[in-house]
């Protein structure tokens, strides 16, 4: 496995690999890898011939007082990861290779992102957007994987993808979760072990959800009431921040559960943001 710190070195390999005929896959990461991240890896390395794993911790789609500072770093168990997983290179730059000058350039979706996270965190989507749009202009794949986790993120990237013509296929695979169900996330190392006892309330509160819908499809402030009930009960240090009920491509609100759909929220927990989805039907 080879490891990339300049966006020449990253372009001249995928070059060759492209001339010997290969397809190019990549699986864009922030790195602190786990088990979530080592799915989308597998499933890269079963889907193209040179599969490339980017990890960067994009400071532009941290906002000011979130965690840019203190997001986990482990870049040699990262690259023991990669290397597991078959990758064929890392392309690990610096901030100052990715932005040498001040960007003037942004790339934003609307609407999509006046939603649910993107409604709690401004301009954190149009940061992925931008940092993705620059890893699949430097990497030029022919697929690329993302997490159903980041269920707004994944909607997002693919609209993006549709309206600027991307010559891209994108492949979300599903979350990843600890045996008890709490979606594997590198922020769940923020969690103190009651906090870490509690959080995997966040699914069952899903999952029972998943079940009323599926039992009698409730209106929508039915599921959202039930929700915030579970987890008001059992996850006691936690606030949460959104928990809504949206249809699976618009992400706007929906009324009624006859319908497929998508519920997701997000919670803070001590120092954690935890978010989380199901989507029924
Ligand atoms: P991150 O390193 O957190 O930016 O995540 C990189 C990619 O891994 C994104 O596409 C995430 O959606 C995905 N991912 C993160 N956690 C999980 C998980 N538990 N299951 C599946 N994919 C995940």
């Amino acid at each position: 496995m080879d490891v990339e710190n300049t966006i020449e070195g990253i372009r001249n390999r995928i070059g060759k690999a492209r001339r010997a005929g290969g397809t190019i896959g990549l699986v864009p990461t922030m790195g602190a890898l786990h088990a979530g991240h080592r799915t989308l890896m597998a499933a890269g390395r079963a889907g193209c011939d040179y599969l490339v794993v980017s990890i960067f911790v994009n400071p532009t789609q941290f906002g000011p007082g979130e965690d840019y500072q203190a997001y986990p770093r482990t870049p040699a168990e990262d690259l023991a990861a990669c290397e597991d997983a078959g990758a064929d290179v890392v392309f690990a730059p610096g901030v100052g290779q990715m932005y040498p000058t001040e960007p003037l350039t942004t790339v934003s979706v609307s609407k999509l992102t006046e939603t649910l996270c993107g409604r709690r965190r401004p301009g954190h989507l149009d940061g992925v957007c931008t940092v993705v749009a620059k890893l699949f202009n430097i990497v030029e794949p022919d697929r690329a994987w993302f997490g159903a986790k980041d269920y707004q993120q994944s909607v997002v990237v693919r609209r993006m993808v549709r309206d600027l013509n991307f010559p891209v296929e994108i492949v979300v695979e599903p979350t990843v979760r600890e045996p008890d169900g709490l979606a594997v996330s590198s922020r769940n190392a923020y969690l103190t072990p009651e906090q870490r006892r509690q959080a995997p309330e966040l699914y069952a509160a899903l999952r029972a959800a998943e079940n009323m819908i599926t039992e009698r499809q409730p209106p929508a402030e039915e599921i959202v009431a039930a929700v915030r009930g579970h987890i008001s009960g059992k996850v006691v240090e936690g606030e949460i921040e959104y928990i809504q009920v949206v249809d699976p491509e618009t992400l706007e609100d929906v009324e009624t559960t006859d319908r497929p759909v998508v519920v997701a929220l997000a919670v803070r927990l001590g120092k954690a943001r935890l978010i989380d989805n199901v989507r029924v039907g």
